[in-house]
């Protein structure tokens, strides 16, 4: 068993999970710490799944059938007034971060998963890399894999230029329970993934898995993303400012956000979108917002450290590749320490090889998606893809998706 490769992760969301649960199977000997203490499964929002992400998670050890989420059959773009300008037969599944989740969990060894540790800091030895935690306790491994997210600390630590940078908007999102619907809206929305186009915004939403990983009618969750321009030193300082005052400036915690702030969403989504979409914002208990950022590393490993997921690249979230990057990054690095056995150094830079590449390409199509957002002054370029994604027609077949051509597939 000595031979056995020593793996730490960093980061027990669903790019270190994805990680663990292949290098486990591997026949690495992984161990996986999360700052937070308890169990993750509340937090986040909604996912679009794709044949890379499937593959990704039979290859973490979980069945993927219709337990997965809900099969919606295509898509529409919709006017303010909730005309149908487009639509698009597409057979996908959309589920919840929380489930995928519960289900990278449950693959994963219990004891091997340990919550509440914090790192503050690793140290390159000869061998083997030192990760520090702030509770004093440390772990020693091979192999670090950083999946601590879009502010790693490990990124900061090794590549201290390597930041995210604004896009200049946010993304408004929240749940709604379906029980809450009005059987007009229910009819309007529950079925599909509707695109709502508005002057330089971006309204949408798609059923999902509801508490309990509940799929029977009644039991399920709207999810939506409402895409807001807020200016880097204005508008976005106010909403990452909560009512004691205090500035926020990482993400403000959605309990946090004063209240006017959620009345004003409201009120303009009476104003601007399709009646049954501010039905939607009027009766989500607690939206909460997100601002977009763009990550790109110069950079994806070091000795005995490889980055991945959100903390070695964000792309907007205009392709829903998040998820299925990550998913994509732990299995190139799985793919590279198979290939490469006893030789890490070979296996990481196979890694950097193909997944730095993959990661340009990815936020920069992401990017080009995002110019619906664009406002004032643009070259002759970013206004043709301002026009071109404010079209119905361009949005359901490019958006939520996998780009059509890429240097290497997720
Ligand atoms: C508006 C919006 C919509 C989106 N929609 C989609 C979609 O439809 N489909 C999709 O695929 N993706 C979507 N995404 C992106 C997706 O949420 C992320 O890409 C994905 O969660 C990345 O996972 P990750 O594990 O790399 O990072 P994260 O999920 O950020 O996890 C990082 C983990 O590391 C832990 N951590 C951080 N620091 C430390 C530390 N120092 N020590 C120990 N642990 C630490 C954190 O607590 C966290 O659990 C969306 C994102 C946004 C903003």
């Amino acid at each position: 068993m000595t031979n056995r490769l020593r793996v730490v992760v960093v980061g027990g969301s669903l790019g270190g999970l994805f990680a663990a649960n292949m290098l486990h199977r591997a026949n690495c000997d992984v161990l996986v710490y999360e700052r937070v203490p308890e169990e993750l499964a509340g937090r986040g929002a909604g996912i679009v799944t794709h044949d890379e992400l499937h593959d990704a998670l039979r290859a973490s050890g979980v069945t993927v059938d219709d337990s997965l989420g809900i099969r919606i059959p295509g898509r529409r773009a919709i006017a303010p007034s909730g005309q149908v300008t487009a639509a698009y037969s597409l057979p996908q599944i959309v589920t919840s971060w929380g489930h995928l989740h519960r289900l990278l969990r449950e693959a994963f060894p219990k004891e091997r998963f340990m919550g509440g540790h914090e790192v503050i800091a690793i140290e390159p030895g000869t061998d083997t890399t030192c990760v520090r935690f702030a509770n004093g306790a440390s772990s020693s491994a091979s192999l670090v894999i950083a999946a601590d997210g879009v502010r790693s600390t490990i990124r900061a630590q090794l590549f201290p230029d390597d930041k995210p940078r604004y896009a200049g908007y946010v993304g408004w999102r929240g749940m709604m329970e379906e029980s809450e619907f009005s059987t007009r809206a229910h009819a309007e929305l529950f079925h599909d993934l509707t695109f709502c186009l508005l002057n330089g915004e971006q309204f949408l939403g798609y059923p999902v898995a509801g508490p309990e990983d509940g799929l029977m009618p009644g039991k399920r969750r709207y999810n939506w993303v409402w895409y807001r321009p807020a200016a880097e030193d204005g508008a976005l300082q106010d909403l990452l400012t909560d009512t004691s005052g205090k500035r926020h400036p990482d993400g403000i915690p959605p309990q946090l956000i004063r209240p006017e702030h959620v009345a004003a969403l409201r009120r303009d989504a009476v104003r601007l979108v399709s009646p049954e979409f501010a039905e939607v914002a009027a009766r989500t208990k607690q939206p909460f917002f997100q601002p977009i950022v763009d990550l790109e590393s110069s950079k994806i490993v070091a000795p005995g450290v490889a980055l991945i997921g959100d903390a070695a690249f964000v792309a907007r979230p205009h392709c829903g590749m998040g998820v299925t990057k990550a998913a994509g990054d732990a299995m190139a690095l799985t793919r590279a320490i198979r290939t490469n056995p006893g030789d890490l150094g070979r296996a990481l830079q196979a890694y950097e090889n193909e997944r730095l590449q993959f990661g340009r390409f990815i936020v920069d199509h992401a990017r080009r998606l995002g110019s619906f957002m664009r406002a004032g002054q643009m070259t002759s370029e970013q206004r043709r893809l301002h026009d071109r994604y404010s079209q119905g027609e361009a949005v359901i077949t490019e958006f939520a998706l996998p780009p059509l051509t890429s240097p290497h597939p997720a």
